[in-house]
């Protein structure tokens, strides 16, 4: 019999024990050990089979509950347990220190620290917190739990704020014949870690959003604690809403571009309502800086320029200033066919009618996310333009994003283009084993510190990577059993699952999502080449290769599936597997137990990459293409880079020469070194290199370390420059967006009438030499307080074009004449024009509003 439909009754847990209903509900058990231990000593069993104390809690006998509630020493430990949390969620931590000593040092005239915000409301559409609230597809999600943690740890007042998917992403197994197969499991809010926020009398509030044809879609908010951090989660799943709209939320990355604008709509315009009403509900301090994750909750701006409109009688213009000055965007991905994008019909559909979004015009909201294509609106462009501050996720990004949107910001040298990098950074305690970070010593805020590492010898640091490895192996076993299984096998021919890989051979893992760019296959190029490496009689390498394809993509499909063909074959089976349904909880034991992690993107599509940073924390040796996040780690012995072939081309021949790359670094060094043993079989100068990873990447990719820089480099900038818009009656938006008037009025009329430079002498001039440069502006009724008008040096290639260039900003002396002397910046063929620039204190960079005047 098929149940008609399921549900979740929680236990009731005897009086003495209600503070291990609060454990379990605050996320913050899922890094924190001693929490999870507590929970295991209630049934070892059942918690292995779960991990979860919402469901051990509900189907633990009774009997054992009644007990455990006359158990002193439970009941002492469980309180100590719930004071340490509620210590940690109450007390003071890095961001209240901080604050502390910003304030200090203003009130000591020192005014270069801006005071941080009094809270940040953070919107993606996907959130991986822990597996038991499987509400994120891949790294965009995980990224954004780890956020949330590491913002927990710091004291960072966070709200964050997303989509509840009834059904998550989809869980992966495999068909016979190696085919990716979706199963979409219904998940029962009230069975997970989630609290309704209501009314006094117990009916769920709810959000409301406007949908065209007089239609209204409701959604109900769901509230996870991820330790400091609330997570609110709106779910359309509610009974008012016409069937079609209580669907809205049923799958993450499901449907096409209608279903995904109305997630996008709820997510961004009922996520604000939804952060409003949790304000409003427990006085949490409303925010004063919003981040978009990703563009794909920009609508987010959208509704705050809405609330500025109807609520303050702003204007459009006045409104867009004051948001942008409060908001941050971050882009994650390099690939064009990455961004979002709708039909411009499609976003008209939805915003035309004004009753979405009353008093905002459809134009401006079309104008916002305009591209090259008329035809199409881009989340990624509005997320700019409605953001003062932006960055990428690494170094690399960062500039590819400069690139990529250069076109946003005509007549700027790429390198001005405003767009910054933070790069990503993973949350130590979730990611690292506890054995490894009890090895290296817990520093209190940041996660794994290196206290008492020098200490731990060779012997003792080896003894961890083998018992690391083994665990994988043995889940290994366990899930390569249950897979065939799925797939039809019967357990009688499955005895030689028992033996796949070997505890003490080289472990490699491979395991990501499954888009082109990434090149699962890459390491297929060469078969031969591949077996050898995994067959080699002293020196054989195992690997582990997990990955899900978006449900859309056969290409991907069949990249698994030459995979799963590949290590089906009885000759390599017990040397490589292709585990189905990569999620949080098997990714755990790959970066606990993998040696090396491999990466090899074709440059330089990966924006940043986390999991190669879960793998060294747990002391695993990187093998990768120098992208995201490698190409600014890799140090020369922290691990090993994959030499690129970049600027070749030809795809086909860019796969070989990296793929042959890729077997040569594997099978002579990597492989080499990981099996040079001394007598005491220890390999000491692999051991010399996991020290060296652990060291020299160990502080640089925590998610602590990126949260800290997001607060200091981005949110605490942009509550100051929000301040300094909102206050005595929205004064500063509304001078700067009179400001954009008179520029949007008088631009085109600004010109430079004349420029010279006066070289003194008349030999060749010498670096440094001071030059005198002049010029005669037309102002076109600007005031010269409003514009910068500078000098641009720098060397000159065979087209003209400037490059390397510096930039001084001139002396403004009456009637529209500018001067200054400048030392020359390069020696060889130098260049120099002179520029008009906006002026205004409340810009954030030169660049912002993307005018620019050159001479000539
Ligand atoms: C870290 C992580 C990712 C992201 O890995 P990338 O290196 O960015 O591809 C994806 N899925 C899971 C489950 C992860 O833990």
């Amino acid at each position: 019999m098929r149940a008609l439909r399921r549900f979740t009754v929680r236990a009731s847990l005897p009086e003495p024990l209600s503070a291990l209903g609060t454990l379990a509900t605050n996320l913050r058990w899922t890094w924190h050990q001693p929490t999870q231990d507590l929970f295991a000593s209630i049934d070892p069993d059942r918690w292995s089979d779960s991990g979860d104390p919402l469901r051990l809690l509900s189907t633990v006998d009774p009997e054992r509950l009644v007990s455990l509630a006359r158990d002193e020493q439970f009941l002492a430990h469980t309180r100590a347990l719930a004071d340490d949390l509620t210590r940690y969620t109450t007390g003071a931590r890095w961001f209240q220190r901080r604050q502390d000593e910003v304030q200090q040092r203003r009130e000591h005239g020192n005014y270069e620290l801006s005071p941080l915000p009094t809270a940040i409301a953070y919107f993606s559409m996907e959130f991986g917190v822990t597996e038991a609230l499987p509400n994120y597809s891949g790294g965009l999600g995980v990224l954004a739990g780890d956020h949330l943690k590491a913002a927990s740890d710091l004291g960072v007042p966070l709200i964050a704020v997303g989509l509840l998917y009834r059904s998550g992403y989809f869980r992966q197994a495999l068909s016979l014949d190696g085919w990716q197969i979706e199963h979409y499991p219904v998940l029962d809010p009230r069975g997970l870690p989630l609290e309704l926020l209501t009314e006094p009398s117990g009916a769920p509030i709810l959000v409301h959003v406007a949908m065209p044809g007089d239609r209204v879609l409701r959604a109900k908010i769901w509230k996870a604690q991820v330790g400091r951090i609330p997570l609110l989660l709106l779910d359309s799943d509610v009974e008012e809403n016409d069937e079609d709209l209580r669907g809205v939320t049923d799958r993450l990355y499901g449907g096409d571009q209608d279903h995904r604008i109305r997630q996008e709509i709820l997510a961004g315009v009922g996520g604000v309502r939804a952060v409003r009403t949790y304000c409003e509900l427990t006085g949490h301090p409303a925010p004063e800086v919003f981040h978009t994750n990703e563009g794909h909750a920009g609508f987010l701006g959208l509704e705050r320029i809405r609330e500025l409109v109807t609520g303050e009688g702003l204007d459009f213009d006045q409104a867009l200033a004051a948001v942008r000055a409060g908001t941050v965007f971050t882009t994650h991905t390099p690939v064009p066919a990455g961004i979002d994008r709708f039909p411009v019909d499609l976003v008209q559909h939805y915003f035309g009618s004004e009753a979405l979004l009353p008093g905002v015009s459809t134009q401006r909201v079309l104008a916002l996310g305009a591209e090259e294509n008329p035809g199409l609106f881009n989340m990624a462009h509005m997320g700019l333009r409605l953001a003062q501050r932006a960055n990428g996720v690494s170094k690399l990004h960062g500039e590819v994003s400069r690139g990529m949107f250069s076109g946003m910001w005509p007549g700027f040298d790429v390198t001005e283009v405003p767009i910054g990098s933070v790069t990503n950074g993973v949350h130590g305690p979730t990611w690292a084993a506890t054995e490894m970070s009890r090895l290296l010593g817990e520093s209190d805020d940041a996660g794994v510190g290196l206290r008492g590492f020098e200490p731990v010898t060779d012997q003792r640091l080896w003894e961890l990577r083998t018992d690391l490895r083994g665990k994988l192996v043995h889940e290994v076993r366990r899930r390569t059993r249950q897979s065939w299984l799925q797939r039809g096998a019967s357990a009688l021919e499955l005895g030689w699952t028992d033996t796949v890989f070997d505890p003490d051979v080289l472990t490699v893992g491979f395991a990501r999502r499954v888009p082109t760019y990434k090149r699962l296959t890459l390491m297929l190029r060469d078969p031969e080449r591949l077996r050898a490496l995994l067959l080699h009689p002293e020196r054989p390498v195992q690997l582990v290769v997990a990955g899900k394809s978006h449900p859309a993509d056969d290409g991907g499909k069949a990249l698994i599936q030459q995979i799963v063909r590949f290590a089906d074959d009885a000759g390599v089976r017990h040397r490589i597997v292709f585990l189905p349904d990569y999620d949080m909880s098997m990714a755990r034991y790959l970066y606990w137990g993998c040696d090396v992690w491999l990466n090899n993107p074709m440059r330089p599509l990966e924006a940043c990459g986390t999991s190669g940073m879960k793998s060294a924390l747990n002391g695993g040796l990187n093998l990768s293409i120098r992208d995201g996040w490698w190409d600014e780690l890799y140090d020369g012995s922290n691990g090993w880079a994959i030499p690129t072939a970049d600027g070749v081309t030809d795809p086909t021949r860019r796969d070989d020469l990296e793929a042959a790359a890729l077997y040569d670094l594997l099978g002579n060094q990597v492989a080499p070194l990981f099996y040079d043993r001394a007598d005491t079989g220890v390999p000491t100068r692999w051991l010399a290199m996991v020290r060296h990873t652990l060291a020299s990447l160990g502080p640089a990719v925590q998610a602590s370390r990126m949260v800290r820089e997001y607060v200091e480099n981005l949110y605490a900038p942009a509550a100051s420059s929000a301040g300094s818009v909102v206050g005595e009656g929205y004064r500063g938006a509304k001078e700067l967006a009179a400001y954009r008037q008179r520029l949007r009025a008088s631009w085109t009329r600004v010109r430079v009438l004349e420029s010279e430079m006066t070289l003194s002498g008349s030999a060749v001039p010498l670096l440094g030499t001071p030059v005198g440069v002049r010029a005669r502006i037309e102002l076109a009724g600007l005031e010269a307080s409003e514009v910068d008008v500078q000098v641009v040096l720098g060397k000159v290639g065979d087209s003209d074009e400037l490059y390397d260039v510096v930039t001084h900003t001139m002396r403004y002396a009456g009637n529209g004449n500018y001067d200054i002397e400048v030392p020359l910046p390069h020696a060889g063929a130098v260049g120099y024009t002179v520029r008009v620039l906006p002026r205004h204190d409340l810009l954030a960079s030169p660049a912002e509003l993307g005018r620019v005047v050159l001479a000539g």
